[in-house]
């Protein structure tokens, strides 16, 4: 398999065309994903498809857009996860089937995929990523059957892991969310049709009243004038990834009934109580701190103050894939205002550590500028483990916090103190019983069965102790 992805979605179904508003749609979820774009569309049974490497207003432009012409389609943006960036990796990915031409974007990631392809004799499947070979099965299936939805529910129910779809078949529009509802997906009503969107700012934009979001499981037949359903069998928990809220979608998405940002800012404020901290200010790092930062000023009565100011013209430094990129951009991103910081002890707030070369280089700024102390405040659990569930992170050494204590990662990026908001503290802030919840990635254990790795049991968080 060449590479595993999480992206974004937008998918719509309209009594007029409907390439422009996906193009919009993709540029409000661009944070998703920087290194592909595309867009398939359906017309008269027949799909066109535009994609290549780049961001949504480099793939696309005015005469690109004008050749998608239809009133339903599929639009993605992806990064992948092993720098290798081709535009034939770009989604959506397309085939041609017995029933007519089929289009496929996933966000999310297959983690018995190539079991299934081995099982299920496919030829030459060992070179695809995961979404291709799902897009063979489905093929497969549709060659046995002319009712999509159940083609796509034999082909999901063989298929394990994260995965919120959308799916042209012909001129019919399909979406899908994983059994444990681990990324999301969410319906709304456009004035002259449906449209299917990972994050709610999508339909605020197309003016779309939300509906709500997928059900784990569901699948949604999306027309013109209705949402047709149908569901798979579900586990006994959900499983929603954690990471959505503290890190990757948008603040003001409304993700399962939970606006993001506050659930930021509530961290902020647990992390505020967990961790009194002697100091004048609290800076976040822009813009990935900012509401948890708001929640630990509010918390702690402390004034918060913007002394790191980002240049909005650099891509999120987490998401680049090759080392030397990261690193230079962040020495593009930040600068610190001297007058501001300058012999003050600050509270430093961010959303998580990774690799630990962001926040080191951002300390060493602060430093520079004469800030007296930096101390470092962070809204996730240190992450020690791989996630396989459609985020970048995937081997144990990336991280900056694998097989070191809390007091090992302070002096690695040079902090003066360093706390994390506890797992019962984050578990209490994002509002789910911890079995609702994977926190994989905090403690080793998934919701999905996962080769090598351990399933999730219902044990205590406090069983999760943390290092130092
Ligand atoms: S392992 Fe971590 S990042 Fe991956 S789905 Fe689970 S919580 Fe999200």
């Amino acid at each position: 398999m060449r590479a595993r992805e999480c992206c974004g979605i937008v998918a719509i179904n309209s009594k007029s065309s409907i390439a422009k508003k996906i193009f919009f749609g993709l540029k409000v979820i661009q944070h998703r994903g920087q290194e592909a774009a595309g867009i398939a569309v359906a017309k008269d049974m027949k799909i066109t498809c535009v994609k290549s490497s780049g961001l949504v207003h480099e793939v696309f432009d005015k005469d690109t857009l004008e050749r998608l012409e239809g009133n339903v389609g599929i639009g993605h943006v992806r990064y992948s996860t092993t720098g290798v960036k081709t535009a034939d990796e770009a989604h959506p990915i397309t085939a041609t089937t017995s029933n007519g031409d089929i289009a496929i974007c996933h966000n999310g990631e297959f983690v018995n995929a190539e079991r299934v392809a081995l099982e299920k004799k496919l030829s030459g499947y060992e070179g695809e990523t995961d979404t291709e070979i799902l897009a063979r099965i489905l093929v497969k299936e549709l060659d046995t059957t002319s009712d999509p939805t159940r083609a796509i529910s034999r082909t999901l129910s063989k298929l394990r892991g994260a995965y919120s779809l959308a799916i042209l078949v012909g001129d019919r529009l399909f979406a899908a969310r994983d059994p444990h509802g681990i990324r999301p997906l969410c319906l709304g009503r456009m004035k002259e049709g449906h449209v299917v969107a990972s994050e709610t700012p999508i339909l605020d934009l197309l003016e779309a009243e939300f509906i709500r979001d997928l059900k784990p499981g569901e699948i949604v037949e999306v027309g013109n004038d209705l949402a047709k359903s149908f569901e798979m069998a579900r586990p006994e928990h959900t499983g929603h990834c954690m990471f959505e809220y503290v890190y990757f979608s948008r603040p003001d998405n409304l993700l399962d009934g939970r606006l993001v940002y506050d659930v930021r800012k509530r961290i902020g404020q647990i992390l505020a109580r967990e961790n009194e901290t002697n100091a004048d200010l609290v800076v976040p790092v822009p813009d990935s701190g900012r509401a948890h930062a708001a929640g630990f000023a509010d918390e702690s009565g402390l004034p918060l103050v913007e002394g790191l100011i980002k240049n909005r013209f650099v891509e999120r430094t987490f998401i680049l894939p090759e080392q030397r990129e990261r690193e230079i951009g962040v020495l593009l991103k930040l600068n610190p205002i001297r007058s501001l910081v300058e012999d003050k002890k600050i509270v430093l707030v961010d959303d998580s550590i990774i690799r630990g070369t962001t926040m080191k280089k951002i300390v060493n700024i602060l430093k520079k500028a004469g800030t007296g102390k930096v101390h470092v405040r962070v809204g996730c659990p240190p992450i020690r483990h791989p996630c396989y569930l459609g985020i970048d992170m995937k081997t144990r050494d990336q991280f900056v916090a694998n097989d070191r204590s809390v007091e090992e990662i302070r002096e690695e990026i040079g902090a003066d103190s360093l706390a994390y908001v506890s797992l019962e503290g984050l578990v209490e802030a994002i509002d789910y019983p911890k079995e609702e919840l994977c926190l994989g990635c905090l403690t080793g254990e998934y919701p999905v069965e996962i080769d090598g790795e351990k399933l999730r049991r219902r044990e205590r968080l406090e069983d999760f102790t943390e290092k130092g």
